[in-house]
């Protein structure tokens, strides 16, 4: 049988296997379309089963997570840890609170992780988890309550060789610190290993808050070099304002770049003039509130409900959620002259969106490789851990701005090697695979 007679034949059982899971065979289609390239040339990665294996996790949780709100009343949740391949190293991926999350999502959430983790080139396996738990609305309090709960059966799962959590969507420092509270308590012991994203008096590392936006323009910038053009002078939309996007945003603007919009889920800001980071952070950060106060302070026009993607920009950097760029949305974007989209989030772009921007000749950066900066920053935070030691800002910075411009070469140099110059979702896809498919080659059948 032929290579793509085979991959057909496996995604079709894929999807079998997994009913009703669209945003995870959404994740595998794309990495499976770029291995009909790998397997053509190297048909042993075919052996030993191991595209199967690849697609199957090694280990997956479901668990009830009940606690009891304001008034008194008993809540559940359902609680989920997708622990999807070690091969590399311990499972290592964030934790998600939105009312969306499924076992379908947080399984394309760690599949796509195992790739990414690879690309950083440091060792972490590849997992994720989460809860359907909405953080919206919620006073700390319960916000506390139902974290606590959460980690009483998270922990006996995790540990610092075994699976490494950080935050995600609805995760921050906040959160991050309930659990580590409770990890501590169970445990009996401050493994301060088992989680990353800590506050920086006990065991957190300086740039992890930044590390994801920072990475997504440390890589853009790499990715314009090598097409002959700088960040500075250019106009960047970014997505969302949660904790990526502030960071992507003030990077860019420290490059020389105007942000001239952002958005959440209820529309989007116009700032021809560039964000005012200090005053972003703290509507988001301090205040909690929405990006709607922004335009309220700061005197700029917000849009309810609108399209971010139909700003004109040279760059866009999608850093809210999947899907959220579709193909007409990525025509919008051709048509107002942007020519180079990043993926600050996870699987912001829909498959019609990508196949534009490749049409088009848009340069585009996939979330594995562009916003790998975050768990690169969190396996750094595990090296000080491991060593008891802290760095200094300016060294880890450092350190991110190296991963970041190694991924990108990396990226682009195996794209080429594969006959697919410039082709970044090749290059990623199939550069992440060959290590963990190595790895698990010489592991044996497991
Ligand atoms: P946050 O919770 O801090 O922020 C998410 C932001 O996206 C919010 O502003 C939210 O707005 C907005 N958003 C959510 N859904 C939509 C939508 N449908 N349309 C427009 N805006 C929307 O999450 P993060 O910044 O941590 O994560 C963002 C993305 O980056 C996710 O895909 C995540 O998986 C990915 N990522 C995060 C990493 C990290 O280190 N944090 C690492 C690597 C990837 P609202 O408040 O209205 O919901």
């Amino acid at each position: 049988m032929n290579v793509d007679n085979k991959i057909s034949e496996y995604y079709d059982k894929l999807l079998k296997r997994n009913a009703g899971e669209p945003e995870f065979h959404q994740a595998v289609s794309e990495v499976l379309d770029s291995l009909k390239i790998v397997l053509g040339k190297d048909p042993h990665y075919a052996d030993y089963g191991l595209v199967e294996r690849l697609c199957e996790p090694e280990r997956q949780l479901i668990f009830r997570v009940p606690w009891i709100d304001d008034n008194g009343q008993v809540q559940v949740n359902r609680g989920f840890r997708v622990q999807f391949n070690s091969a590399l190293g311990p499972y290592k991926g964030g934790l998600r609170f939105h009312p969306s999350v499924n076992l379908g999502i947080i399984k394309f959430l760690g599949f796509e992780q195992i790739f990414k983790n690879s690309l950083t080139g440091l060792p972490i396996g590849g997992g994720k988890g989460g809860s359907d738990f909405d953080p919206k609305g919620k006073s700390e309090l319960e916000i506390m309550r139902f974290c606590q709960s959460f980690m009483t059966e998270l922990h006996r799962h995790i540990g610092e060789y075994r699976d490494v959590p950080a935050g995600d969507i609805g995760v921050g420092g906040r959160e991050i610190g309930f659990l580590f509270g409770q990890y501590r308590r169970l445990a009996n012991q401050h493994e301060s290993g088992v989680l990353t994203g800590k506050g920086l008096t006990w065991g957190g590392s300086l740039v992890r808050t930044e590390a994801t936006g920072y990475g997504t323009v440390y890589l853009t910038a790499e990715m314009m070099r090598t097409h002959g053009e700088a960040l500075s002078g250019a106009k960047v939309i970014v997505s969302g304002s949660g904790n990526v996007a502030i960071y992507a945003a003030a990077k860019a603007q420290e490059h020389g770049a105007t942000v001239v919009a952002m958005s959440d889920s209820s529309g989007y800001i116009l700032t021809p003039e560039g964000v005012d980071v200090d005053l972003l952070k703290d509507i988001k950060e301090n205040r909690r509130e929405r990006i709607n106060s922004y335009a309220q302070e700061a005197g700029v026009k917000f849009v309810e409900g609108g399209n971010i993607w139909e700003v004109e920009a040279d760059v866009a950097l999608p850093c809210a959620t999947q899907n959220e760029l579709d193909g007409e949305s990525a025509q919008l974007l051709k048509n107002n002259g942007v020519r180079y989209v990043a993926e600050g989030a996870n699987m912001p772009c829909t498959p019609d969106a990508v196949h534009v921007f490749r049409e088009a000749g848009i340069a585009f950066a996939p979330g594995k490789a562009a916003n790998a900066g975050g768990v690169a920053t969190s396996a750094l935070e595990m090296q000080q851990n491991a060593s008891r030691d802290s760095w200094s800002f300016a060294y880890t910075d450092e350190r991110l701005k190296q991963i970041m411009t190694r991924i990108f070469v990396n990226v682009s140099t195996t794209a080429a090697e594969y006959d697919r110059e410039g082709d970044y979702v090749a290059g990623a896809n199939i550069a992440g695979f060959k290590k963990v498919a190595d790895a698990m080659l010489a592991q044996g059948v497991i």
